[in-house]
């Protein structure tokens, strides 16, 4: 049995105060879990030394991760993060591809697959997240979108682009939408995922994970995570409610 990966994603949320109240009883509360299951927090990216401040290195039980990256490595790019940044600071996961970015930052398959690129080039942990818009749905598109934000990862990054990496399975329609998709549908996209990429690559591909993401609260959380192509979650929404958001890791390990 694989061990979750359980991803919050805190978007443009958090402060100081929310930090503290945060991750003090979530940490204590992984005392019981670390060893079953990783759970990565990304906070804006500004706080993410704050809380490696607050934990000395030996006592946190999470991971931090940004929740983007910039497709150059340094020079005149205002306003952006670079992968040896993250990687100077010691964060190990990212998120790239997220539909918000995709949508409100015009970020194209082949921006995303540089970034792709880069993260592997540092060692650093892609979670990529690929999916369809309600209308792609409507018109069974599914498959194809995923293909094709796959395919492009595979073009720029060679046929071990998916070795060391996350995808998060993310149907666009069903983030903060309070509708999550069914389990039976995450099972059948994600399964095809994992078949996809097989199929691509002529080795045994190491270390490469599938999560979902759209609206996963502690009432679906159990249908979901079983399903067997389903190693854990990225959680918006109910990932700024510590509550929530531990009970759903609980569930996750029953
Ligand atoms: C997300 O933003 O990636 C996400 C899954 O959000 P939510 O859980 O709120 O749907």
């Amino acid at each position: 049995m694989i061990k979750p990966i359980i991803i919050g994603n805190w978007k443009l949320n958090g402060n100081k105060v929310f930090i503290r109240k945060f991750f003090e009883p979530l940490n204590r509360f992984l005392s019981k879990y670390h060893k079953k299951c990783t759970v990565i927090i990304t906070p804006p990216v500004l706080y993410i030394y704050l809380i490696q401040k607050i934990f000395s290195s030996n006592n946190k039980k999470f991971f931090l991760g940004s929740q983007n990256v910039d497709n150059h490595i340094l020079g005149p790019f205002t306003g952006e993060i670079s992968s040896c940044m993250l990687k100077d600071i010691g964060v190990k996961y990212v998120i790239i591809g997220h539909s918000e970015r995709r949508f409100n930052h015009k970020e194209s398959n082949t921006i995303i697959a540089k970034k792709f690129h880069i993260l592997k080039e540092k060692k650093l942990i892609p979670i990529l997240c690929i999916g369809e818009t309600q209308e792609e749905k409507i018109n069974k598109k599914t498959k194809e979108i995923c293909m094709e934000q796959i395919d492009v990862i595979f073009n720029i990054c060679g046929s071990y682009a998916f070795d060391n990496s996350i995808i998060a399975y993310e149907p666009i329609w069903a983030i903060g939408s309070k509708n999550s998709a069914k389990a039976k549908e995450v099972q059948y996209i994600s399964h095809f995922i994992r078949n996809y990429i097989k199929s691509k690559i002529n080795h045994k591909i190491k270390n490469f994970f599938i999560q979902y993401g759209g609206s996963v609260t502690r009432k679906n959380a159990k249908k979901l995570i079983t399903q067997k192509d389903v190693d854990g979650f990225l959680i918006g929404g109910s990932s700024l409610k510590l509550k929530e958001f531990t009970k759903i890791i609980e569930i996750t390990n029953i």
